[in-house]
């Protein structure tokens, strides 16, 4: 069994992915031994595996909102446990529309699913999963104090901040938002933020690259937070530690790590700051 760790399984801001580049969203918590996956972008299935975790222990998942790049690898992740040995039920945790991604998922994959029931004698798939949809306020998560916050993440409304935390250690994740002040009340004394970032010298050079530019570009500002007024929240709440994630741009030429651990640096100097990348692992202090 792993040991108490936030893991950073994909740590880029937007759904495409590039060669050599980070994955979209996904991180594993464990917390008193147990194991929750926050958000499913591309690549969390592989993430977890490299992590250390065991498919089949796979139990909890809680996705922040249904943007794909945090959704779209859920069905494929409990797909693949199941084939790993999973025999036990696993609670997925979402926003309004969760059940009917998973359906739908279901659906797609019915002759699949079908065949390993009747010829490798596999249980129910469709039976083993638990989709509880939430809202803004306290979550009934087995064995952790948990609880939602809805952020401004226009044109979603579903989208909801995630605070978990058991006696002596406190972990925030900020989901996808615009700078949001009443993130630092929900975060206040927790011991990790993890807060999505986007350097704003970086934004003109991403829409260019990408196309649509003028629209992508107004997404960005009016959805998403520049690094500086992350930093704000994190300074606001006296959390421990801000660890960046989502990060906008970062498989752009001239946006690495170095550059952002640069604007990090000044934004904050000396500030409890770690720019994430996939395979970051924090494990939880002695
Ligand atoms: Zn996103
Ligand atoms: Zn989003």
């Amino acid at each position: 069994m792993l040991s108490d760790r936030l893991v950073l399984l994909g740590t880029k801001g937007g759904p495409a992915i590039r060669a050599g580049g980070p994955n979209p969203t996904s991180h594993l918590l464990v917390m008193d031994g147990r194991p929750f996956v926050i958000d499913c972008g591309l690549g969390v299935t592989r993430g977890l595996v490299e992590a250390g975790l065991e498919l089949r222990d796979l139990r909890t998942v809680l996705i922040t909102h249904l943007h794909s790049d945090h959704v779209l690898e859920l069905g494929p992740l409990i797909h693949t446990a199941w084939t790993a040995g999973l025999s036990h039920e696993v609670e997925v945790w979402g926003p309004v529309g969760s059940a009917a991604y998973w359906d739908g998922f279901c659906a797609s994959m019915a002759f699949d699913m079908g065949l390993r029931v009747a010829d490798e004698g596999r249980p129910p798939l469709g039976e083993m999963v638990r989709v509880r949809e939430f809202s803004e306020g306290p979550l009934a998560l087995d064995g952790v104090k948990a609880s939602a916050l809805r952020v401004a993440h226009p044109p979603v409304t579903e989208c909801f901040a995630l605070r978990l935390e058991v006696p002596g250690w406190s972990i925030v994740f900020g989901a996808d938002t615009a700078y949001f002040p009443p993130l630092a009340a929900f975060a206040t004394g927790a011991d990790l933020l993890v807060h999505e970032a986007m350097l704003m010298a970086g934004v003109d050079a991403l829409c260019a690259r990408v196309g649509n530019a003028e629209r992508l570009k107004a997404h960005l500002l009016a959805s998403h937070t520049p690094l500086e007024d992350a930093i704000r929240i994190v300074q606001e709440a006296g959390v421990g530690q801000l660890v960046l994630n989502h990060l906008v741009p970062c498989d752009l030429p001239g946006y690495g790590r170095d550059v952002w651990e640069a604007a990090a640096g000044a934004a904050w100097p000396g500030g409890p700051v770690l720019v994430g990348y996939d395979g970051l692992t924090l494990e939880r202090a002695a």
